[in-house]
């Protein structure tokens, strides 16, 4: 038998190579972008076409290449940046492996044009899937641009593994954020197609934070970025971190060591724990956090894409920030003034050192026997197996009657509920008690039912709102003044998705220019809220969630609509309000859960009233 072994040829290990380094779209932007900050450049454009598909172009007016460097950039382990591995210890540039240009070109067609400030003329290659097909002459300024075009045109495997345009573009906006934040004396422009996303002029760190994330009511940079700032011989550490009234449920976080963006769980639980006792459980602050440790300390190898570094001092450092993080917390006076929700807060009475404290007192019922056929009922609590039957009976004309059978068990035996037919209460002279304009409270057969207002309307208006998503006929009111709105580029590709769906819910809208939405209707349920802050928090609800299905975007719609429009806790209601509200609920298709399944209603039996008796 004859061998069969066989070396694999360049462009076949380049492309395996490349499935490490190039993942996607913004994976090119990241190497290239890198590229460039190496090679000195202090103005960088960025061209995107189709998400990245069909082209990603970088100028750059950094240092160039000669005419034989320029071809020995696309090698494979060709780098100008180490020559030995000692090096890699003390390396202050961002590219050092010699794999990006190589990997770029074996799944691309690549084109580079380069001149170094000494030449005359430059350098124009064209290379795809790894061949050169072209090497000439060209007129052009100093610096590089490289093309990048038709990625992944010979792996349509990895072609398909791309997601959505949205999706591929916020994954090019992510890594741009991780170099722009890092260097705000550079000067970056992004085109989308023909569109300026951004321009970044050179300024210092909390304006260019500004330019990229915009400004709206929530955010403020200006007004909740605090410095933060210490120096020991481990690490020497800078940035901005937020007020905790401005901490957010996506917020922007980002870490940086030595100029290279990275996670570091770790550390981000440093910041955590100095918030502590701050911020809602589920809000997190913002903060922009730049580290400078002796490159020999740090291990930027670990992982393929270098996002994870570990850090020889970890510890140590983990006191440093959190210390630091204290420190600016505590010199800027920021103390926790922050109004929790009330609702469900139960009201403990404050005793005064005068009252007479009278023990409570038990009570209890001689004759109970547990093994009685009546401590079965308690199962009525148990919604699943109450509302078991009733589907078949909707609907009824008489709504108080149904919601009447609704709490019942059709096959109830016991001895106290009374029979179906017996039904005491009509519309006319049910009455409602409002309990600590929370709760409403009435009678029905079984026992006493009491209903958490807020909640109930809430799974009413969830209910309403995903048909109108369904079927498309939401009313809409017309705003007297028209609200105005301006996203960043990022929360402008999240409300892009949005439209449609906002729109079917009554929402009218135009695009006055790029990023900026004129108002003029809303939902008629959407009275009195504050449509500007309400948009903006759904964005950031969108951004949380990852891939997102058309169902799942239809319920967090419904459920953020539903509670921003849903009466509060603590609004006063007339009787009316409550059996409306209340013959509304029963005609839901869940009325005792929140679509976040809390409880909507309690019964207390009557058996538990007369026991207590
Ligand atoms: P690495 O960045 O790890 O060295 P790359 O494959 O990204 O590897 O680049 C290979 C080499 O090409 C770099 O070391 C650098 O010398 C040169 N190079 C790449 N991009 C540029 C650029 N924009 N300007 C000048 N030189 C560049
Ligand atoms: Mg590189």
């Amino acid at each position: 038998m004859s061998d069969i072994i066989h070396l694999l040829p360049d462009s076949v290990a380049n492309q395996i190579a490349a499935g490490e380094v190039i993942q996607r779209p913004a994976s090119v932007l990241k190497e290239l972008v890198e590229n460039s900050i190496d090679a000195g450049a202090d103005t960088i454009h960025i061209l995107i076409k189709n998400a990245g598909r069909t082209l990603i172009q970088i100028t750059d007016n950094g240092k160039g290449m000669s005419e034989t460097d320029a071809r020995l950039a696309f090698e494979r382990h060709a780098t100008s940046k180490i020559t030995d591995i000692a090096d890699i210890y003390a390396l202050q540039s961002l590219g050092f492996r010699g794999e990006a240009l190589a990997s770029i070109a074996a799944v691309a067609q690549v084109e580079l044009r380069t001149r170094r400030s000494e030449d005359e003329l430059g350098t124009l290659i064209e290379i795809a899937g790894s061949k050169v097909i072209r090497q000439e002459y060209v007129q052009c300024d100093v610096g590089t641009t490289m093309l990048v075009k038709n990625l992944f045109f010979n792996v349509p495997a990895r072609r398909r593994f791309l997601k959505s345009d949205n999706v591929e573009r916020i994954h090019l906006l992510n890594e741009f954020y991780r170099v722009a934040l890092v260097h705000p004396q550079i000067l970056f422009s992004f085109y989308d197609e023909d569109e300026e996303l951004f321009h970044l002029p050179p300024s210092n760190l909390k304006i260019r934070i500004e330019n990229i994330f915009g400004k709206s009511t929530k955010k403020r940079w200006e007004q909740q970025l605090l410095p933060v700032e210490t120096s020991t011989p481990l690490a020497k550490i800078e940035g901005f971190i937020g007020r905790p009234e401005f901490a957010l449920k996506s917020p922007y976080q980002y870490f940086f060591v030595n100029g290279r963006f990275m996670r570091h769980p770790y550390f981000h639980k440093a910041i955590l724990m100095a918030y502590s006792q701050m911020i809602k459980a589920e809000e997190s602050p913002n903060y922009f956090i730049y580290f400078q440790v002796d490159p020999a300390t740090i291990d930027v190898n670990v992982h393929p894409t270098k996002t994870e570094i570990k850090f020889e001092n970890e510890q140590a450092i983990w006191a440093i920030l959190h210390a630091a993080i204290r420190e600016t917390l505590g010199k800027y006076n920021v103390i926790p003034s922050i109004n929790f929700n009330q609702e469900g807060a139960i009201d403990i009475p404050v005793i005064q050192p005068c009252d007479k404290i009278v023990p409570p007192q038990p009570s209890f019922n001689p004759s109970f026997n547990p093994f009685e056929a009546s401590v079965y009922k308690r199962s009525s609590l148990d919604w699943e197996e109450l509302y078991k039957g009733f589907e078949k009976n909707r609907p009824t004309t008489d709504s108080t009657l149904q919601w009447e059978q609704k709490v019942h068990p059709e096959d109830t035996d016991s001895g106290i509920a009374l029979e179906k037919n017996q039904s005491l209460d009509t519309r006319e002279n049910t009455s409602f008690l409002q309990l600590k304009n929370q709760y409403i409270l009435t009678g029905i057969k079984s026992g006493l039912l009491l209903i958490h207002q807020r909640r109930a309307h809430i799974r009413i208006l969830y209910e309403k709102f995903l048909q109108q998503l369904k079927h498309q006929k939401g009313a809409s009111q017309q705003l007297l003044f028209p609200e105005f709105l301006e996203f960043s580029p990022e929360e402008a590709l999240y409300f892009e998705t949005l439209k449609k769906d906002l729109s079917n819910v009554g929402f009218i809208f135009r695009e006055t220019k790029k990023n900026y939405y004129e108002i003029t209707g809303i939902p008629g349920e959407l009275d009195s809220i504050n449509i500007n802050e309400f948009l903006v928090d759904l964005i950031e609800k969108f951004k949380l969630g990852q891939s997102i299905t058309s169902e799942d975007v239809h319920h967090k719609l419904a459920l953020s609509l539903a509670e921003a429009s849903a009466i509060k806790a603590g609004q006063k209601l007339t009787g009316e309000e409550m059996s409306d509200l209340v013959n509304r609920l029963f005609i839901c298709e869940n009325p005792s859960l929140t679509p976040e399944n809390e409880k909507i209603l309690i019964i207390l039996p009557l058996e538990e009233i007369e026991n207590r008796f």
